[in-house]
């Protein structure tokens, strides 16, 4: 059975481009492993992850990443069951915030700034979605 966790997450501290590449490469290399796929966003210090894969392989990493000194203030925004997988084609995909339509964000949001803490899970995966899409998804 397949799901799809949505989450976020408050860095403990601002992230280097070093940093967040180390956590793009040890998902990469772990990921695959277990059947796991998604997206990892990060922003003015706030992560948005999406995880797709088996329930077990998803909630057992999830545990682990929930566990990771580098975040914490780490909420569930959506948790589903589901037949096919969105992002099939990433590893761990990362979200080019350069090439973020400010028009896109508002199109599911109240502001033009990214903040999870204020919206829907819906909302932020239909913006992850429309990402996709668009073509805003760098590296596997
Ligand atoms: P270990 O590698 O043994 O690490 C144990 C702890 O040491 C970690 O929890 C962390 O607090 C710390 N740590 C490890 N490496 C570093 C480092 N380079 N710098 C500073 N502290 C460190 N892992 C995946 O496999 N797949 C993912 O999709 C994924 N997404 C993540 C998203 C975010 C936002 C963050 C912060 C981490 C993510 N990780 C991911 C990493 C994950 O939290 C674990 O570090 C990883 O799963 C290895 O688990 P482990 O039990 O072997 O931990």
């Amino acid at each position: 059975m397949l799901v799809r966790l949505l989450y976020a997450s408050r860095a403990t501290h601002a992230m280097s481009e070093a940093e967040l590449q180390a956590i793009l490469k040890s998902s990469r290399e772990h990921n695959p492993a277990t059947g796991l796929t998604g997206l990892l966003c990060y922003s003015d210090g706030i992560f948005i992850q999406v995880l797709e894969g088996g329930r077990d392989a998803v909630n057992a990493r999830y545990k682990a990443i929930v566990d990771d000194q580098r975040h914490r203030d780490v909420i569930i925004l959506s948790y589903e069951e589901i037949g096919e997988r969105h992002f099939a084609g990433w590893s761990m995909g990362q979200v080019n915030l350069h090439r973020l339509n400010p028009a896109l964000v508002l199109k599911y949001s109240a502001t033009t700034k990214l903040d999870p803490y204020a919206m829907s899970g819906h909302a932020l995966m239909a913006l992850f979605q429309e990402l996709v899409n668009t073509g805003a998804i760098v590296c596997s």
